[in-house]
């Protein structure tokens, strides 16, 4: 067969050479040790989690001076395409501080020199690298009429592609003779243009993962579909010319690819381009029932990273409990640098854990807990407003009325030795700290559930504290007046005492301060409850009562 005279039948428009777009596209001038890494998501939902565990990845291998993080969009498979879906991945990730040094940006102008980096806007290119396939003979049409379903299965990631497979799949329109092809093409059939495939699946080959080393992997068999008989090419074809025109150094992607490798290297070397080294990252799982698997789009909130943006967990904490999950050292070098951006953490290839690792919701608290523990009181405030900005406006309002006083607040038991942490993310503060920003009125308050002792010795209990609490008092020297007054109102400061005869007093301590707790606040557990009076001031402290009073008598 003449390949070159059945790429012109094919492709009688095409008389452009693929070495116009090497002219076009020229080898990228790299740093010693930079990495041109991109994130390819097809536009058919929102940002998956597993997405976002890649971006991070990404991030971090391209920290090194004149590295590239480019996004491309995968939007060959129009079936399964979502509208905006494109824009809504590229503004959450921005949202998560992720910002790639070029290609799609949503509704705004792409950046770089390697586009377009829209895939449906490549298919004159695809045009032209499909043409030269067929001139090296490695290429050929088919116009089965099974094609398209076919084609289908080939876009939804390959499935059919299994690793041990070891049966040559080639199709009957790989004998078709250039007279045949020739009737069909005038006949105006279409035809999908299928891999000629000289491997052999019995023979296992060694593939270089750049994180799991050699993996040995069945030599791919089948000719694959490559561009459906509409024109739009599938993943490998698409994956193995933009990757290389793009000047992809790495391509990083998840495990699930894996599977399908075999062909992709087969499709570098039939077309002679030098093959990139592959890092296949895994696949993030969870426990149900007792059994691990994917998260899933349907049944998982948490699949979906616009879920901890909505719950308003800080963006860089999500990220640095993703990282975890990539190098599990991370935790051990976070609490040894607990100042440290998380950039500057000594990420590794070497490092990335090789089987699915498990999300946890409790681990991802702890890990967010420990972050808003480690920020400011003035960086809490900006990172809560922000927050409140998007998410409940109304509240942005009352909290952001008085700064000063809101960093007070945020600032009760942080930036010590010992911050709390009790808050994993920013829809918790409302309900944590209602009692510092609403209005007190609006606080439900039920004294049954503190005390059983009669209104008015509790109102003369209340009464006196705020008479004697004074905001100049230091903490011993108000807890020591606390005690007095709740000696003086019949409660025990001794616990062995008041174990041995709880009866004869009205309490101890504790549920003495609980009371007074619960009485300014609405809640029996909070933060210092000297910080918190300090912070309400002695004033306001004399408002609640006058609220307490009337409720009491009402
Ligand atoms: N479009 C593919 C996907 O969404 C990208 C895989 C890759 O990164 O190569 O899964």
């Amino acid at each position: 067969m003449d390949y070159n005279k059945l790429a012109d039948l094919l492709y009688p428009h095409v008389d452009k050479n693929i070495n116009k777009f090497f002219e076009k596209y020229p080898g990228r001038k790299l740093l010693n040790g930079a990495v041109v890494s991109r994130f390819a998501p097809s536009p058919t939902g929102y940002l998956h989690i597993g997405g976002l565990f890649q971006c991070v990845t990404h991030e971090m291998l391209t920290r090194k001076p004149s590295s590239v993080f480019y996004l491309r969009l995968e939007d060959t498979d129009q079936k399964r395409e979502i509208e905006n879906a494109g824009s809504l991945l590229y503004e959450t990730l921005l949202k998560f501080g992720i910002e790639p040094t070029e290609g799609y940006r949503g509704n705004l102008e792409e950046r770089g020199m390697y586009g377009p980096y829209v895939q449906s806007q490549r298919l004159d290119i695809y045009k032209v690298f499909a043409k030269y396939l067929v001139s090296r003979g490695r290429a050929y049409p088919c116009f089965c009429e099974k094609c398209e379903d076919k084609e289908e299965i080939a876009a939804k990631r390959e499935q059919e592609i299994e690793a041990n497979n070891t049966t040559i799949d080639h199709d009957p329109c790989r004998k078709l003779s250039y007279e045949v092809v020739e009737e069909n093409i005038a006949m105006g059939k279409a035809f999908a243009l299928r891999l000629l495939s000289k491997g052999n699946p019995e023979a296992v080959m060694e593939v270089d993962d750049l994180g799991r080393g050699k993996r040995k992997i069945r030599e791919n068999g089948k000719d694959i579909v490559l561009i459906k008989n509409n024109g739009v090419p599938v993943y490998s074809f698409a994956h193995v010319v933009d990757d290389t025109l793009m000047g992809t150094t790495m391509v990083v992607r998840g495990e699930d690819w894996f599977q399908s490798v075999a062909s992709h290297i087969e499709l570098f070397r039939a077309f002679g381009f030098e093959e990139i080294p592959y890092l296949h990252t895994p696949n993030i799982c969870k426990l149900d029932d007792g059994k691990k698997r994917k998260l899933s789009k349907r049944k998982d909130p948490e699949a979906d990273s616009r879920y901890f943006l909505e719950q308003g967990y800080p963006v860089d904490a999500v990220k640095e409990y993703l990282l975890n999950l990539i190098n599990s050292d991370f935790e051990d070098w976070r609490r040894a640098n607990p100042t440290k951006h998380y950039r500057e953490f000594p990420f590794a290839i070497s490092k990335i854990s090789t089987s699915n690792p498990m999300f946890d919701m409790v681990k991802l608290n702890d890990v967010s807990k420990d972050y808003i523990a480690r920020l400011s009181a003035e960086d809490v405030y900006k990172q809560y407003c922000q927050w409140l900005k998007e998410y409940d406006p109304e509240y942005l309002s009352l909290v952001s009325k008085n700064s000063d006083y809101a960093f007070e607040v945020f600032n009760i038991e942080r930036e010590c030795e010992k911050p709390r942490k009790d808050i994993s993310c920013w829809s918790m503060v409302k309900d944590y700290y209602n009692y510092m920003f609403a209005d007190y009125k609006d606080i439900n308050i039920d004294f049954a559930t503190v005390t059983s002792i009669d209104n008015e010795l509790l109102y003369k209990i209340l009464h006196t504290y705020v008479v004697l609490f004074e905001e100049s008092l230091t903490k011993d020297e108000w807890f020591d007046r606390l005690k007095k007054m709740a000696e003086k109102h019949g409660y025990c400061v001794n616990n062995k005492e008041f174990k041995a005869n709880p009866e004869a007093y009205n309490g101890n301590l504790a549920s003495f301060c609980n009371m007074i707790r619960y009485a300014f606040t609405g809640k029996t557990n909070t933060p210092d409850l000297y910080s918190i009076c300090c912070v309400l001031g002695k004033e306001e402290l004399f408002n609640r009562l006058d609220i307490i009073k009337s409720k009491l008598r009402g």
